[in-house]
């Protein structure tokens, strides 16, 4: 495949951004080469500056759960840009988004939309610690929860795939409050709880962790932590940035069943647009300003033009309760014949997926926290990746992400993905 274009443009990007890239996963630091430039998208396909076509696993890391330019998304844009693309002042089609969502969602009383999963965890950390009183939180290791200070301990997604164990400019005093326990593991929940006794604020997970690869809760985790926090008074914050819209209408607290405090979402109600929210109940999400003194803001929180396009995307999910059985199938055939192709080939692995998150790590190991994530044989990924990439297939340039399965995925499609890996030597 010629890249020469995406090899120029990525020289030049670096003469005048960081990387080259906005965002460092973009980089193809951890696999090496050149990031592909992308120059549109239609349905399940990327194409890039040399005209080269994939099939796309990473849907702009999560939203594009109908595919790329999705018709009534795109028209609904170009409608409501005419009217200005901002006022800064309340709008009707706030009240309807937050309407929306809160038909949908379970336990959201109370909605208040910023610009991205980073602003809406953070925000709903510092809820959680005025409501509370209390200063410390749970985290998970090789969770993301966006670039916030208090959320780069141990954190997954490009923190974990760049290996950076302490980022520089966090400061001692706020990583303190931040506690860490592996995935999957109550117990260390229950000491870490025990040790700092009426002083944690909130415990925040991934219900389904996508940004250490995918990692699910196993049985009786969620529901574990939820009696915990029942016990001591403590916020449980399901961020389903990744999981909401995606695993179920409902999001993972109607997929799992279980009743999240608080729940922040993030780019996939905004349909690809920058938006992200906050919300949970009513006597929690009221200490929120202007009702309560936990100051928030933002200038662009509701933007008009994020506000359709999430509201025009949530309610074609609303309104088709098939697409979640639909991506379900996929998932399960692309699962399914990924394990017999690698199996037949004697590569050790191990896929995990829930509903459209699925991802391989090239271990023996059963994956359920971060410490058996880090098994996964980083040099056979990158060469997976790049075998993958050349024959036309886009998987997240990392070991340590979720790949994401849209809904406009064919059975053609997946095929051509299989027929790749057939391919595939170590
Ligand atoms: N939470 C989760 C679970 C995420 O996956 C991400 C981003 N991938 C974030 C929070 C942060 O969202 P953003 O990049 O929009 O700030």
């Amino acid at each position: 495949m010629d890249f020469s274009k995406s090899v120029d443009l990525f020289e030049r990007a670096q003469r005048s951004m960081p990387g080259g890239v906005n965002s460092p996963v973009r980089a193809f630091r951890s696999v090496g080469g050149t990031p592909v430039f992308i120059k549109s998208a239609k349905g399940a396909h990327l194409f890039d500056e040399d005209d080269n076509q994939f099939i796309d696993y990473i849907n702009s890391w999560g939203p594009m759960i109908l595919g790329h330019a999705y018709e009534p998304v795109v028209k609904a844009i170009q409608e409501k840009a005419g009217d200005s693309t901002s006022f800064g002042t309340p709008t009707e089609l706030e009240i309807e988004m937050a309407e929306l969502i809160k038909s949908m969602s379970p336990n959201v009383d109370l909605i208040r939309m910023v610009s991205s999963g980073t602003e809406a965890c953070m925000s709903a950390i510092r809820l959680a610690r005025g409501y509370t009183g209390r200063n410390k939180f749970i985290k998970f290791e090789g969770c993301y929860h966006g670039h916030a200070d208090c959320f780069l301990v141990k954190a997954g997604s490009g923190v974990a795939t760049l290996n950076i164990q302490t980022v520089p400019g966090v400061t001692a005093g706020v990583a303190k409050d931040t506690l860490t326990a592996p995935y999957n593991n109550l117990a260390s929940v229950e000491k870490l709880i025990e040790e700092n006794k009426g002083e944690i604020a909130a415990v925040i997970l991934e219900p389904v962790v996508g940004n250490m690869g995918c990692v699910p809760p196993q049985e009786g985790f969620l529901k574990g932590l939820r009696k915990l926090c029942n016990e001591e008074n403590i916020i449980l914050i399901f961020d389903e940035v990744m999981t909401g819209f995606r695993l179920a209408a409902g999001g993972a607290q109607k997929y799992f069943g279980i009743d999240a405090d608080l729940v922040t979402y993030g780019k996939v109600i905004g349909g690809g647009l920058p938006v992200g929210a906050f919300g949970g109940k009513k006597e929690i999400m009221e200490h929120i300003a202007p009702l309560g003194n936990v100051y928030q803001a933002g200038t662009l929180s509701g933007n008009p033009i994020a506000m359709i396009a999430g509201h025009t995307m949530l309610k074609e999910l609303k309104n088709n309760p098939s697409i979640y059985t639909e991506l379900d199938q996929k998932g399960a055939r692309l699962e399914k014949t990924l394990n017999d192709i690698l199996a037949a080939k004697n590569i050790p692995h191990r896929i995990n997926r829930v509903g459209s998150m699925i991802s391989i790590f090239f271990t023996n190991e059963e994956v359920i926290n971060f410490e058996t994530a880090c098994t996964t044989d980083i040099k056979t990924f990158n060469k997976f990746f790049h075998h993958m990439l050349d024959e036309g297939i886009y998987l997240p340039p990392s070991g340590y992400e979720s790949w994401f399965i849209s809904n406009a995925l064919s059975a053609q499609d997946i095929q051509q993905t299989l027929d790749a890996v057939e391919k595939f030597r170590l």
